[in-house]
C-alpha cells in the first residue's frame, strides 16, 4: 500500500471518505453497465473511463481488484421509473431482429469500445443469465416488502428506512418517478417483476411465481452485485442520473434483502461507497442518442481521432465535474497525447542509452502523484505531474522511466505502446492511402536534396489536391496531416 490514504467521495454520505476495504488487501467494484439496445455514446463511455481509472487507482494503491461492469440486456424501459416501452423489444421491432440478437450485437460493439479506451474490467455479467437468481431474490423479499398488482410485483418503498437518501434532484428527476400504474401505494414504488399483459407475448419472458414476464430493471444490479462480489462490497459506480432513481431503488432492495433497517451504516446499502461521475454534455445540452449527430467513439475514429485522445480528454476534467464535449477540445487532447507519446519514446531511448546508478531523487514526484490520485482521483493534477516527469532535464532517465511507467499505468494511456504515427489524424473519408503519401514525400525529399524545386513544388501541390497538408518543420515532427 502507498503512504497516502485513498479518499473517495461517497454520494451516500456526501463526503470524502477514506477507503477501507471490506476484505483485507482487496477492492471489489461494481459499475452499472449499458443497456444494449443501441450503440453507446461517448457520454456513456465517460462512465467507464471513470470506473476504470478508479480501478487502476485501487491497484496502484496495492489492492487486488475485482471489477464487474454489467450488461443490461433485459428489463430497462424507456423511462428509468418503470414507465414506457421495453428498450430492447422496441429496437428489435424497429430493426426486424430478435431482442437477443440486438443484445449480442450491441454488447460486442460496447466491448470493442471498452477495449479501445483501455478499460480493463473483463467481467461483463449479463442480466439474462441471472433471471433465476432474480426470481429467488424476489421471493425472499416479497412478503415483507412487496405487493402484487395486475401488472406485476411492486416494491413498497415505505417498508425500508431512509428511502431515497442518495437522491439529490427534486425537480426534473422527481417527475420521472410518477408513473402511471394503477394501484401503486407510493409514487416511488417500482417493479420487481413485470407481468406480460394478457394476450401479449414478449421475446424475453420467463415463468415466475408472479406470472410469466420479465424482471424489473433495478433488480439485476442488486442480484449480480451480490452474486459476484458479496454484500457488502466496496464500491458501486454509475453516472449521476443513476443517483436519482436506479441506485436508490437498488439500495432499497439491498436493505430488504439484508434485513437491515436504515442506512446508519453505509454497508447496509450493499456497498460501502457509492460513486457517481458527472455528465459529458454538448453545448446544446444533454447528450442523446436520438438528437443531432450521434457521438459514438466510432464517429471520433472515423473523423481521424485516436480513441485514447478521448480518454485523455476525460482525464483532464475531474470526474465529478460536468465536461463539455467539443471537437476543438478533442483536438487539443490529441495534440497533448502526441507530445506525451513523443516525449515517452525519447525518455525510453535516453534510459536505454544512459544507464546510470544515480541515487533515487524522484520519490517526491511519485509522492505528489500518489497524493493527487488519493484525493478523490485528481487526474488533472496527476496528468501535469506525468507531463513534468516526461520533460524533466536534470534527472536520471532510468528513474524517470520507472516512475513514468507507474503513472501511465494509473492513467491508462498506453503512452509507451502508442506510436506517434498511430495518432495521425486519418479520416475515413480520405481518398489517399498513407503509403501513397509517404512515397510522394520521399520523392519530394529527393527532389529537394537535388535542388529540383519544380518537382518538389509539384508533388506538394499534388498532395494538397488530395487533402494532404505538408508540414515542413512541424515541432511535433508530423511532416503531414490530412485535412
Ligand atoms: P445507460 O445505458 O443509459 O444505463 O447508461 C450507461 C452509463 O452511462 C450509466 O452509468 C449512465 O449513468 C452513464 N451516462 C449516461 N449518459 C451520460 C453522459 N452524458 N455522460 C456521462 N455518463 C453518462
Ligand atoms: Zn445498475
Amino acid at each position: 500500500m502507498t503512504a497516502t490514504p485513498l479518499k473517495l467521495f461517497n454520494s451516500l454520505t456526501r463526503q470524502l471518505e477514506e477507503f477501507r476495504p471490506v476484505h483485507e488487501g482487496e477492492a471489489r467494484v461494481y459499475s452499472c453497465g449499458p443497456t444494449v439496445y443501441n450503440y453507446q455514446h461517448i457520454g456513456n463511455m465517460r462512465a467507464y473511463v471513470f470506473a476504470d481509472t478508479l480501478g487502476r487507482a485501487l491497484q496502484f494503491k496495492g489492492y487486488k481488484l475485482t471489477h464487474a461492469i454489467n450488461i443490461t440486456d433485459v428489463g430497462h424501459l424507456t423511462s428509468d421509473a418503470d414507465a414506457g416501452e421495453d428498450k430492447m423489444e422496441k429496437m428489435a421491432a424497429r430493426q426486424g431482429k430478435s431482442a437477443w440478437d440486438i443484445a449480442r450485437y450491441y454488447q460486442e460493439d460496447f466491448e470493442r469500445d471498452l477495449h479501445r479506451l483501455n478499460v480493463q474490467a473483463k467481467a461483463h455479467p449479463r442480466a439474462t443469465d441471472y433471471v433465476a437468481a432474480m426470481i429467488e431474490w424476489g421471493q425472499k423479499i416479497a412478503d415483507k416488502h412487496c405487493y402484487q398488482l395486475d401488472s406485476g410485483l411492486y416494491f413498497d418503498v415505505s417498508t425500508v428506512a431512509d428511502y431515497g437518501r442518495l437522491a439529490r434532484a427534486v425537480t426534473e428527476e422527481g417527475e420521472g418517478r410518477i408513473e402511471n400504474v394503477d394501484g401503486k401505494r407510493n409514487a416511488a414504488d417500482f417493479a420487481i417483476w413485470r407481468k406480460t399483459p394478457p394476450g401479449e407475448t414478449r421475446q424475453m419472458e420467463w415463468d415466475s411465481p408472479w406470472g410469466r414476464g420479465a424482471p424489473g430493471w433495478h433488480l439485476e444490479c442488486s442480484v449480480m452485485g451480490e452474486a459476484l462480489l458479496g454484500f457488502p462490497f466496496d464500491i458501486h459506480t454509475g453516472g449521476i442520473d443513476h443517483r436519482e432513481i436506479h441506485h436508490p431503488n437498488e439500495i432499497a432492495q439491498n436493505q430488504a434483502y439484508c434485513c437491515t433497517n436504515g442506512l446508519d451504516r453505509a454497508s447496509n446499502s450493499g456497498a460501502n461507497i457509492w460513486m457517481h461521475n458527472n455528465f459529458l454534455v454538448e453545448r446544446s445540452g444533454k447528450m442523446s442518442k436520438s438528437a443531432g449527430e450521434f457521438l459514438r467513439l466510432q464517429l471520433l475514429i472515423d473523423k481521424g481521432y485516436h480513441p485514447l485522445a478521448y480518454r485523455l480528454m476525460c482525464l483532464q476534467a475531474h470526474y465529478r465535474s460536468e465536461l463539455e464535449f467539443s471537437w476543438e477540445g478533442l483536438g487539443a487532447a490529441l495534440v497533448r497525447l502526441k507530445r506525451m507519446v513523443m516525449a515517452a519514446s525519447r525518455l525510453r531511448s535516453d534510459a536505454a542509452s544512459k544507464a546510470t546508478v544515480k541515487p533515487a531523487t524522484l520519490t517526491g514526484w511519485m509522492m505528489q502523484f500518489d497524493y493527487a490520485i488519493s484525493e478523490d482521483l485528481n487526474t488533472a493534477v496527476a496528468l501535469t505531474l506525468l507531463d513534468e516527469v516526461l520533460i524533466m532535464k536534470n534527472a536520471d532517465a532510468g528513474q524517470r522511466l520507472t516512475i513514468f511507467e507507474r503513472m501511465d499505468a494509473v492513467l491508462g494511456l498506453d503512452l509507451l505502446t502508442l506510436a506517434r504515427t498511430d495518432l495521425r489524424i486519418r479520416p475515413k473519408s480520405a481518398t489517399i492511402t498513407e503509403a501513397e503519401v509517404e512515397a510522394k514525400l520521399a520523392a519530394r525529399k529527393e527532389a529537394r536534396a537535388a535542388k529540383d524545386f519544380a518537382t518538389s513544388d509539384r508533388l506538394r501541390d499534388e498532395l494538397a489536391a488530395q487533402g494532404v497538408e505538408v508540414m515542413d518543420g512541424d515541432p511535433l515532427g508530423w511532416e503531414w496531416k490530412l485535412g
